[in-house]
């Protein structure tokens, strides 16, 4: 099974499926969209409804291309065999979604301003705040913290975020669509890669789930800038409001 429904219809949030496999906390199921972690993004949640009760889903955990729905303390899977409704939460996706665009703005705007720098690292957190580190030896703090108000302007403008899937060659031929330094994202099957495409500002190589327009994300705040090591900058960021 795929782990990446969520690519192919964002919008599904509500889903049958059959429990192929247990654990005493987990099951696998035979499809399903929930968002499976990834690219410094959280797991999605959610619940199963299973014979008139309603089972947390907390996180989930892949092993190869099985994706693991865990529950929450105390919950005893249901069976292989036994159906569910699935539901993800969308309000803790639209939070991720808004952060990963965020980052991916912000992304654009240190490439730019910075000379290409990579990312070494990211993490989004539950708490509505994410951060991100540079590969950013010379850069001034100042200068950092001064891109808060283009972030702001970029997220009003409400600039078009598009899906689109190249293939190596095409991927070879655009350089600037891989920004990490070490991770790779996810290939698919057919070889082809996601890229997501701010219109007119950025496309990047990215797994995550995204925001369909930048205005639908809440302002942006960047909260700290440290140095952590002789090249990295990590830069903090939390969702105003
Ligand atoms: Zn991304």
């Amino acid at each position: 099974m795929s782990p990446y429904l969520c690519h192919l219809d964002p919008d599904c949030l509500r889903f049958e499926a059959g429990v192929i496999a247990r654990r005493p906390n987990a099951v696998l199921l035979d499809r399903s969209y929930f968002y499976p972690g990834g690219g410094g993004q959280l797991s999605d949640r959610g619940t199963l409804q299973w014979k008139g009760r309603e089972l947390r889903v907390e996180r989930i955990e892949t092993e190869g291309a099985n994706a693991w729905h865990y529950l929450a303390e105390g919950e005893a899977a249901p069976e292989s065999g036994e159906r569910v409704v699935a539901n993800v939460d969308s309000a803790f996706r639209f939070l991720m979604s808004q952060l990963h665009t965020g980052l991916h703005i912000l992304n654009a705007l240190v490439y730019q301003r910075f000379e290409g720098s990579l990312v070494t690292g990211v993490q989004m957190a539950a708490d509505g705040t994410a951060r991100i580190d540079f590969d950013l030896p010379a850069a001034d703090n100042n200068a950092l913290r001064a891109l808060e108000p283009e972030l702001n302007t970029l997220i009003g403008d409400g600039l078009p975020v598009n899906v689109l899937y190249l293939d190596a060659a095409a991927l070879a031929r655009e350089p600037g669509l891989l920004r990490s330094r070490s991770v790779a994202p996810p290939r698919q099957d057919d070889g082809m890669t996601r890229i997501i495409e701010i219109a007119g500002l950025d496309r990047q190589a990215c797994g995550g789930t995204h925001l369909t327009k930048t205005s639908q994300s809440a302002p942006l705040r960047i909260l700290k800038i440290e140095n952590k090591g002789q090249h990295n900058r990590r830069i903090r960021i939390g969702l105003a409001g």
